[in-house]
């Protein structure tokens, strides 16, 4: 049933937010203080239950403003689960429950007035498999604007080329646009669900695995699309491979067994790590 839900409230300025010390606040943070940034997400002793099962325990962690922050650990341990419960994707999947604080620009995200369909719009999303609509290109990335109730053709074709261009897929398919979105490359297709996650105009990217299908050329183009967005976007990503851990991000968590171990700077945090358990981890010794 349909219920009429608040808005959460879009970001402040950086000149009038609050800040909280630098750079993130983990069960075991180990970085080094820097001047005072902004924190976009945070999450305070969060849990989340599938069921019975408790997936997470515990998670205190905070994300800075227009940052990469990276979700490293073994397969299962709770990243995906981490990442979806920011944006509240995990609503749709039955019998779970989150206890504890999930907090976007300091407001409650679970809070029983948060509009979800708003918040999505805010916090977007891009999976390890894309997934292009079996649509035109133009179609697949004015599908968001449309749904929000966007029907003025011009507008609808500047921010086509607009989320295009940010997820620097516009000079390959400019010419095409009409052409079916299946008939793209993996990378290519991978950009433009990029591309569709952007027109929406959110705040934060969440990015599960999302160059883990890719050939080696198309992740590199990937990352360095990532590197690129950070200058506007809050992004967060979950990815199985240290090195792009290290490349991408300027702040990496590492989960195991559904607890964060360690968080800190990325550098910091695979050149001298706080706990053995990462230290185990990142030299391949388990995981
Ligand atoms: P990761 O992303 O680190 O591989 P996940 O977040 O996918 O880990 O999974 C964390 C734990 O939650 C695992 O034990 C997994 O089996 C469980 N889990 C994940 N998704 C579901 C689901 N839809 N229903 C029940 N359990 C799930």
């Amino acid at each position: 049933m349909p219920t009429t839900m608040s808005t959460i409230k879009p970001s402040a300025t950086s000149a009038d937010a609050p800040t909280v010390p630098p750079p993130m606040l983990g069960a075991s943070a180990t970085a080094t203080p820097s001047p005072s940034r902004r924190m976009k997400f945070e999450t305070r002793d969060m849990s989340f239950y599938y069921g019975s099962h408790q997936a997470l325990h515990d998670i205190t962690l905070s994300v800075p403003e227009r940052s990469v922050t990276a979700l490293i650990g073994p397969s299962g341990c709770g990243k995906s689960t981490y990442l979806r419960s920011l944006n509240r994707m995990n609503d749709i999947i039955e019998g779970t429950k989150v206890t504890g604080k999930v907090l976007l620009d300091s407001v409650d995200v679970y809070a029983p007035n948060v509009d979800v369909v708003e918040l999505r719009k805010r916090v977007g999303m891009v999976f390890q498999k894309s997934t292009p609509f079996p649509k035109s290109i133009f179609d697949n990335v004015a599908y968001g604007p449309r749904i929000a109730g966007q029907k003025n053709l011009a507008a609808l074709r500047e921010i086509v080329d607009r989320s295009l261009k940010q997820a620097a897929l516009w000079n390959e398919v400019k010419d095409r646009l009409k052409d079916s979105a299946l008939a793209l490359s993996g990378g290519q297709q991978q950009r433009l669900c990029i591309a569709r996650a952007l027109a929406t105009n959110p705040e934060v990217l969440l990015m599960d695995e999302p160059a883990s299908a890719l050939d080696p050329a198309s992740t590199a183009r990937i990352e360095d699309l990532i590197f690129e967005l950070k200058r506007n976007y809050t992004i967060v990503i979950v990815t199985h491979n240290m090195q792009q851990a290290a490349r991408v991000s300027e702040y990496t968590g590492f989960f195991c067994l559904g607890r964060l171990v360690e968080v800190g700077r990325t550098k910091q945090l695979f050149t001298n790590p706080a706990q053995k358990e990462t230290e185990d981890y990142i030299t391949g010794r388990f995981g």
